[in-house]
């Protein structure tokens, strides 16, 4: 794999991997189309050891790749492994546009915001600069369609983005050469029977398929029996007059866990689960403002959810917004 910033002597389209090569985090590939031009997909932060060819980490996160030949950024979805040195990109003077999902770019403030917070600087007038500029070099494009990229040295490249199925707006890349090479690079992928998405749609066929990896060893469960486990546990925790605490905030994830309980709840109002309680009072805490954050634009976000989710909205329910859902919004309230 190469791992400098030395361009080939061969053709086009080249590419480097500055991150996600050893680990599963900080991904980070670009796509060289000339000499002069590339696109950078996904500019993630490192988790846990997982380092970068060139030495980047968690723990220094400065861009350590040549970034002058950048034309355009192009995420797959917002999720901090794969956008979270965005900040770092822009503080080493990227200032070419950044291309997602319309869901991604409504997301994807809520993400850096917080991330800049932690990583780079609290102070107002610094975040409120860095949002300004992540705001104007936001493009939101549609799936499906071919998007023609400016590169300033002229090459004919295009961008298309297809559904991953994997959080709302995640996407798969196609980078396409001369109107021919075509060069996909998957993001993280979901299921088809994922909850609140439509499922993952095929990419076009490509010359070259860069591929996530990250449960490749591990068989997932089926969904169903996923939903069984969790009721399980719902009723095991309740009858014994427990508390049940879930340690998810992370984007996606949460939503689901919300979606399927609201399920639950739904299907089992009306049954008696011990004598002085019933369903509809179950008390459900969010307790985490960034994640009742990102639950509020899922909301927003309904046009994109699958047909499943469409049609409980139909029939009167409220998947993510539930009423006995309590949000926990400020560190007060999460004291309480
Ligand atoms: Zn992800």
């Amino acid at each position: 794999m190469e791992r400098s910033n030395n361009l080939p002597e061969g053709g086009f389209p080249h590419l480097f991997h500055h991150g996600a090569v050893r680990g599963v985090t900080g991904s980070a590939h670009e796509w060289v189309a000339s000499p002069g031009s590339s696109v950078l997909i996904d500019c993630g932060l490192f988790q846990g050891g997982d380092v970068g060819p060139a030495g980047a980490s968690a723990d220094d996160l400065a861009i350590d790749f040549d970034i002058s030949r950048i034309q355009a950024v192009v995420l797959t979805h917002v999720h901090i492994d794969h956008v979270g040195r965005l900040p770092w990109l822009l503080g080493a003077g990227y200032v070419g546009p950044i291309y997602c999902s319309g869901p991604s770019a409504k997301l994807l403030p809520i993400v850096l915001e917080d991330a800049f917070r932690l990583g780079v600087s609290r102070k107002p007038a610094d975040v409120e600069r860095f949002m300004a500029r992540l705001e104007a070099a936001l493009v939101p494009v549609p799936f499906g369609y071919w998007h023609a990229l400016e590169m300033a040295d002229g090459t004919v490249a295009e961008i298309r983005l297809g559904r991953a199925g994997h959080i709302l707006g995640s996407a798969h890349v196609s980078c396409r050469l001369a109107g021919e090479h075509i060069t996909v690079f998957s993001g993280d992928l979901g299921a088809a029977d994922a909850p609140i998405l439509p499922e993952p749609e095929p990419p076009p066929a490509a010359n070259v398929l860069v591929i996530e990896s990250t449960y490749g060893d591990r068989l997932h469960e089926g969904r169903e029996t996923r939903q069984q486990r969790l009721e399980d546990a719902l009723v095991r925790a309740l009858r014994d007059k427990g508390t049940l605490l879930i340690p998810a905030f992370s984007i996606g994830r949460t939503q689901e866990l919300l979606y399927e309980l609201e399920a639950i709840i739904h299907r089992q109002r009306g049954a008696a689960m011990h004598s002085f309680l019933d369903w509809d009072e179950l008390p459900i805490i969010l307790d985490s403002p960034l994640a009742s954050r990102f639950t509020q634009v899922y909301r927003e976000l309904e046009p994109y959810w699958d047909e499943e989710a469409r049609e409980r909205l139909r029939a009167d329910r409220r998947p993510l917004a539930f009423e006995q859902l309590l949000t926990v919004d400020s560190h007060e309230a999460h004291m309480k």
